[in-house]
């Protein structure tokens, strides 16, 4: 059973931190009311480390801060060439680290060690990416002969306010940090309540690559408390969030007062659609990757598969075959497939939505608890079959190791089924008909489309979500403009 030494050796990080603090222009600080909350170890929902838990007047120092380095500090009128060099040392050191990042990742969230020294590697390159892209950066200019001259003035908007979530949290936050600091805004973090650890990890990787104080803040806390107090700060004109729909909905309305800058990357419930046609192994593989890997806490996961009636009962069977063997196990071991979920709260929601499932589709796989885990957040990886589309699990984001499978005769029925949910984030298109791979990806409901493929993406491309999966696309030169405002400039000649 899993206690506190389950798995050791190796299984708890040797250098965890003796609490987890604020950072505020250039400082580890406490809550100035003092206040703490627990950290849990999800394999052993044991509280491991306590954080500060932030508040009104801890964002209101932190964003006075922030907003002292930007009227104030070098940072907004550096070179990009200058800052990019920063960033670059940033990603440096991620990448130098990347062993230790992603044991105290994985030892925070549950992922498993291998798929979060790949988020680690992955936090490194989008620090490089945009260090690369803000060098590049080249704005319009426009001549109207005889009469005009037009240009535009790009420039950073201020303190941007980062609002993220406990799934891959390191890679989240360096996927708003890379392009809001290589823009030349300054920044409050508030990362999410289960998983503070790796974010707490920035500031000193920030120190050491020469960030000048002030630009980077971190605020820990509850999202009713220090979330909400950035997302009604007066002086955060920015707002970059991350999270479930149902919150995003919620800081839509805190925010309107303000009229501020919103960029929201929400829930999902992506279809993967396997044509008779397609290569079914290629296609079983990716499906079962696509809603397993990260523990199936994954905002693109491909977690209803619609498949052609005339393949459907081989696919569910060898679906349900490789689903028996994917590897469930503590976090920190190599051969860890899936590990365990991130807090018992979660746990508990995935539970009762596999308790839903039973009564409202048939199961062929997983069902409840890890064999060999009697504590911890260990879920067997879950397949539900002949899934109606008005069942719940159909309906509503799981956000763990569960998968509907659900059939369908013709294209249409399958557009009708893929688009039949209140989400649009990613899709997965099975099929060796190229027309028909075309027509349907562009038919689909969804902001990101792979055709024959899993979720590897290009950094240059839009990322987000349709319907209620988000507003906005960040991505390669999106992000730039959503941190940065274009001023025109008009020149009479
Ligand atoms: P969540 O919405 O519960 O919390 C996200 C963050 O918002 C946390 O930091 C939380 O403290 C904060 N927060 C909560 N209430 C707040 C409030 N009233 N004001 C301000 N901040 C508040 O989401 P979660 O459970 O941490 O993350 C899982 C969700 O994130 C899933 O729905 C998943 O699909 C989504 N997600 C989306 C993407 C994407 O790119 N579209 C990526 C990863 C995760």
């Amino acid at each position: 059973t899993a206690t506190a030494t389950a798995g050791a050796p190796g299984r708890v990080p040797e250098d965890l931190p003796q609490r987890i603090q604020h950072y505020i222009d250039g400082q580890f600080v406490d809550s100035v009311d003092g206040d703490t909350f627990d950290v849990l170890d999800p394999v052993t929902n044991e509280t491991y480390v306590q954080a500060a838990a932030g508040k009104k007047a801890d964002i209101d120092r932190a964003v006075a801060a922030a907003r002292r380095a930007f009227t104030e500090g070098p940072w907004p009128r550096m070179l990009p060439r200058e800052r990019s060099r920063v960033l670059h040392r940033i990603a440096d050191i991620v990448e130098s680290r990347d062993a230790r990042l992603a044991a105290m990742e994985s030892y925070d969230s549950g992922l498993p060690i291998t798929q979060a020294l790949g988020q680690a590697r992955r936090a490194a390159e989008n620090f490089r990416f945009f260090a690369d892209l803000i060098v590049a950066q080249a704005d319009d200019t426009f001549k109207v002969p005889g009469r005009q001259i037009n240009y535009v003035n790009r420039k950073p908007i201020g303190v941007a306010g980062l609002i993220t979530p406990w799934n891959t949290p390191f890679m989240l936050e360096s996927w708003k940090l890379g392009p809001a600091l290589a823009t030349g805004n300054t920044v409050v973090l508030k990362p999410a309540e289960f998983t503070p650890l790796s974010a707490s990890l920035w500031a000193g990787i920030f120190e050491e690559a020469g960030l000048p104080q002030g630009v980077f803040n971190l605020v820990n806390g509850l999202g009713e408390d220090a979330g909400d107090a950035l997302v009604k700060h007066p002086d955060v004109p920015l707002i970059s969030f991350t999270g479930e729909s149902s919150t995003g909905q919620l800081i839509f309305g805190n925010a309107a007062p303000y009229l501020k800058g919103l960029s929201m990357e929400l829930g999902g419930k992506s279809p993967a659609v396997v044509f008779a046609d397609a290569d079914l192994d290629a296609a079983v593989d990716a499906t079962i990757f696509g809603v397993f890997s990260l523990n199936g806490e994954r905002c693109t996961a491909g977690s209803r598969i619609l498949v052609q009636r005339d393949i459907y009962a081989d696919f569910v069977e060898r679906y349900a075959a490789q689903a028996k063997r994917v590897v469930v196990g503590y976090p920190h071991d190599p051969a860890t497939e899936v590990g365990s979920l991130v807090h018992p709260e979660h746990y508990d929601k995935v539970m009762s939505y596999i308790e839903i499932g039973k009564t409202e589709a048939r199961l062929v796989a997983g069902g409840g608890r890890a064999k060999g885990f009697d504590t911890g957040n260990f879920v067997a990886p879950t397949v539900f079959v002949d899934v109606k589309p008005d069942a719940r699990i159909f309906q509503e984001e799981i956000f763990g190791p569960v998968v509907a499978i659900t059939p369908f005769d013709t294209d249409e029925e399958a557009l009708a089924l893929a688009n039949g949910v209140k989400y649009g984030l990613a899709a997965y298109v099975w099929t060796n008909d190229l027309k028909r791979a075309h027509n349907f990806a562009q038919a689909i409901e969804a902001g990101m489309v792979w055709l024959n493929s899993n979720n590897v993406r290009d950094l240059r491309t839009p990322f987000g979500g349709v319907k209620a999966s988000g507003l906005g696309h960040e991505g390669g030169y999106r992000s730039i403009d959503f941190y940065t405002d274009q001023q025109a400039v008009h020149i009479t000649l």
